[in-house]
């Protein structure tokens, strides 16, 4: 069975490279929606795939990305200082922030997340399924388990600001993460 919970984050960015000119030349910003659909072979005790108020550090993981700006690693170092200089709120990641690679990163840390929430009330073999990102109210990216081979990077590469990482009611989940 197949459940889904949305997610939104308010976010900012350039992505390069792309055809657009308007999206590669200027800092700018989206109303992302983010749906995240989880499946399993059985239910819980409840009757639930599994219950969303599990999902409180999937929820935190996509907060740290509103009223964020995503910066990109390969910027160049003078951009990255003038975001770092006039933004509380930067997260520092290794993919250029299209829909498509959120939509792989969020796959790639939501999908740690859940192996990492204890199973309490009987659930059988959550999984993340896929995750879609809304970048617009007419276009969407959506990255499946298969696309995690995509990936070529790790947790370790992607970094929260401290005006991000304050805001997080705690930080533990974060550091198992990069434990792995
Ligand atoms: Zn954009």
């Amino acid at each position: 069975m197949l459940i889904r919970k949305q997610f939104k984050f308010e976010g900012a960015h350039i992505v390069r490279n792309c055809s657009s000119q308007r999206c590669r030349e200027n800092i700018h910003g989206h109303s992302y929606i983010v749906e995240v659909f989880i499946s399993s072979d059985t239910l819980d005790k409840g009757y639930m795939v599994m219950d969303f108020c599990r999902l409180d550090k999937v929820k935190e993981w996509i907060e740290s990305f509103d009223h964020s700006y995503s910066l990109w690693q390969q910027e160049t170092p003078d951009l990255k200082d003038f975001i770092y200089r006039y933004n509380r709120r930067v997260a520092e990641i290794p993919i250029s922030p299209s829909a498509e690679g959120y939509a792989l990163m969020f796959a790639y840390v939501i999908d740690k997340i859940l192996q990492q929430t204890d199973r309490v009330n009987g659930e059988g073999n959550i999984q993340l399924f896929s995750v879609r990102v809304h970048e617009t109210a007419t276009g969407y990216a959506e990255a499946f388990r298969e696309d995690l081979k995509l990936v070529k990077f790790q947790m370790k590469d992607i970094h929260f600001s401290e005006g991000i990482t304050a805001d997080w009611k705690s930080t533990d989940w974060w550091e198992k993460l990069l434990m792995e």
